[in-house]
């Protein structure tokens, strides 16, 4: 797509969803830019405090006089189907609008972003109908029965690193339990949620079942979070704003709050692996999405004899990437979404650097065709494990390289920080590898492999300050329902 082609790409200026309208907000207006060049993609009017109360209030009548939650569940099913398929055939607007917007490059937007969140959404499609609740196992004279109900009005909050597929996460299990959704995306991808919702009603999803409200996370996503009729809150973003976001929820509930937090994920190399295959995929886990993803693979533990040809064959890998703007073609590695995360990365590695640490590869912005905000691949060697860049999230294409001596060593520094998200082991020894998937702590183990299956089966989640709950499998379902008991004399 050429820069020409992607500059038609522009975004209305009703960016919020209301009640089935999608409606020009009364309140900020913030600038959204393109992190490939740092163009205006569009300004962005976000929703005042009461077009987000009318949108709390939407829902909750959609939630109560649609049927949605009392239709045949098989209804739900198809609807919800038919909403899938609608994604799919809109993936020539919706994957520019997606890459335009945000550090997601369009071929891997086609090929993935828009084909995997209308499989959430199927996937999550096939729960209305097949989970009721259960019967317990009673004395005769009496029958226990557990029935699940939805909460009402979840309200949704996203980051900015998988936009459509971070909504995906929350609409889908919420809208199968029979709830309705109030969304607010982040201020910096605002824009293609929105076309979701647009095709949700097109689909014959009930208007005001799925509403998305715009606006800065301290003012409107606080507000959501507070609302009175919202039943439950279900979050993806930093540590440090899911803790704000349970505070808010104990102080207006308290209500269930699922929590998708930060990660500093660690990757185990051990002398016994096939070094080949882990070196490019621990080089992948940290330079996908420009490492913006919160399970990136972001500190490298390789075993001190092997040491020498992992980071060979790791920096060749990261050398190979071709740095430029979403809608290049040739772009392998995308942009960093905006020059204050570029400044938080650059900040991070170059405090590591003045205490000590060396650049192996990268460690300085790149330059690339178009005049965005990218970063090199960077890996950091001679860190303690108490260094910042070691503990802390960078959220960028930056690993970070540490030895060890054996496997007590190894899972000692991977549990060795507050998060707990995921951790990859790569070795050909399978009591090892079962002795690591015990003793990590993590949500999630990777074995001989890095990132999850496109299946959505699995659950995932965080351990430590990594989050509380899960997304996706049926955990995410049955995490959007409310379970009632009734017991019954007979
Ligand atoms: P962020 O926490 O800054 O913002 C996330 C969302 O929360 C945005 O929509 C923002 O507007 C909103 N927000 C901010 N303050 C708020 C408040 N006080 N009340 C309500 N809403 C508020 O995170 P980000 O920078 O957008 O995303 C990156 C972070 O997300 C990283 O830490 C990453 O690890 C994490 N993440 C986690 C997962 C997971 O599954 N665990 C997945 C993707 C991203």
């Amino acid at each position: 797509m050429s820069e020409l082609e992607i500059d038609r790409i522009r975004p209305g200026a009703a960016a919020n969803f209301i009640g089935g309208h999608a409606v020009v907000g009364k309140g900020r207006t913030f600038e959204v830019l393109r992190p490939s060049d740092g163009q205006l993609l569009a300004p962005l009017h976000a929703a005042d405090e009461a077009q987000l109360a009318e949108a709390v209030e939407n829902a909750a009548r959609a939630q109560k006089q649609s049927g949605w939650a009392t239709m045949e569940p098989r209804g739900r099913m198809k609807l919800l189907h038919r909403w899938a398929d609608a994604i799919e055939a809109d993936a020539a607007w919706l994957a520019p609008l997606e890459a335009a917007g945000s550090t997601r490059t369009l071929a891997e937007v086609r090929a993935w972003d828009v084909p995997y969140t209308a499989g959430c959404i199927r996937f999550f499609a096939e729960f209305a109908d097949k989970h009721g609740g259960e019967v317990a196992s009673t004395t005769p004279d009496k029958l226990g029965l557990t029935i699940t109900e939805p909460y009402g009005v979840v309200g949704a909050i996203a980051p900015w690193n998988l936009p459509l597929v971070m909504a995906a996460w929350k609409l889908g299990p919420a809208l199968a339990a029979g709830n309705a959704v109030v969304l607010k995306p982040s201020e910096l991808t605002p824009f293609s949620v929105v076309r979701l919702a647009e095709l949700a009603v097109e689909a014959g999803i009930p208007a005001g079942l799925f509403n998305v409200v715009q606006g800065g996370g301290a003012d409107i996503g606080d507000a959501l979070v507070r609302a009175e009729q919202i039943g439950k809150v279900s979050f993806t973003g930093s540590t440090r704003t899911g803790r704000a976001i349970m505070t808010a929820c104990a102080e207006t509930g308290p209500k269930p709050v699922t929590l998708e937090l930060g990660g500093k994920s660690p990757q185990i190399v051990f002398a016994d692996a096939d070094l080949d295959k882990a070196s490019a995929i621990v080089a992948k886990a940290i330079t996908l999405n420009a490492g913006q993803v919160c399970v990136a693979g972001s500190r490298l533990l390789v075993h001190e004899s092997v040491m020498e040809p992992v980071v060979e064959r790791i920096t060749k890998a990261f050398a190979a990437h071709r740095i430029g703007a979403t809608w290049d073609a040739r772009t392998t590695m995308g942009p960093i979404v905006s020059e204050r995360q570029l400044e938080t990365i650059d900040g991070m590695v170059s405090r590591a650097l003045s205490a000590g640490g060396e650049a192996l590869t990268g460690g300085t912005r790149a330059s690339a065709p178009q005049q965005g905000s990218f970063y090199e691949p960077t890996l950091l060697a001679g860190l303690s494990q108490d260094a910042e860049a070691v503990q802390g999230e960078i959220f960028g294409p930056v690993l970070t390289l540490q030895t060890f001596a054996d496997e007590d060593e190894a899972l000692s520094l991977a549990n060795g920080t507050r998060y707990g998200l995921a951790a990859g082991v790569h070795t050909t020894d399978i009591s090892r590898a079962l002795r690591a998937v015990r003793a990590l702590e993590a949500g999630t183990v990777w074995v001989n492999r890095y990132g999850r299956s496109d299946d959505h089966m699995l659950p995932t989640g965080g351990f430590k300050q990594s989050g509380v709950g899960k997304d996706l499998g049926r955990e995410a379902y049955l995490g959007n329902c409310k379970s009632k008991t009734a017991l019954i004399g007979v």
